[in-house]
């Protein structure tokens, strides 16, 4: 299971969904104060990944560590982060996987208790579906993962 544990700056809500379907623990607000985001990564230990040069040199010089970010490809972006943090990222596992809306574990579960929550055509073509033990969202393999498998095969060809 992934280790290191992340809390994403504003502006980067997309980073933070990535990461937590790769299945890192990210914290992600979209509004947040600068205070508030130094004192939670210190207390829970989380490495910050902001655009914010200012924000980046605070946290810095407390001894935090941080990601800033300045490219705005994505994959560039991402590169970056995978290489600092020294993530392993390859094949994505929907078991590891994190709920990509509110950051909580996902349990593998039986397809029959989730038939109404899904289209009917989802259901027949997939065998495994994982909840979010938070938000109740139901997860299957689809499209997103196809995506970022793309996106991660993609990091890894240039890393
Ligand atoms: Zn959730």
């Amino acid at each position: 299971m992934p280790q290191s544990k992340f809390i994403i700056d504003a502006m980067l809500g997309n980073v933070a969904k990535k990461l937590r379907l790769l299945g890192y623990d990210s914290k992600y607000f979209a509004d947040i104060d600068d205070n508030k985001l130094v004192d939670i990564a210190r207390k829970e230990d989380r490495i910050i990944i902001s655009r914010d040069v200012e924000l980046s040199r605070r946290a810095k010089k407390i001894g935090l560590d941080v990601i800033l970010v300045t490219s705005q490809d994505e994959v560039e972006m991402f590169r970056d982060i995978v290489i600092h943090a020294n993530l392993e990222i390859s094949k994505i596992n929907g078991d590891d996987a994190r709920c990509p809306k509110c950051n909580y574990i996902t349990t593998l579960t039986d397809k029959r208790t989730i038939k109404e929550k899904i289209p009917e055509k989802v259901y027949q073509v997939n065998d495994k579906f994982w909840i979010c033990d938070n938000c109740n969202q139901v997860y299957w393999e689809g499209t997103h993962i196809e995506n970022l498998q793309e996106f991660v095969n993609k990091i890894n060809e240039t890393t």
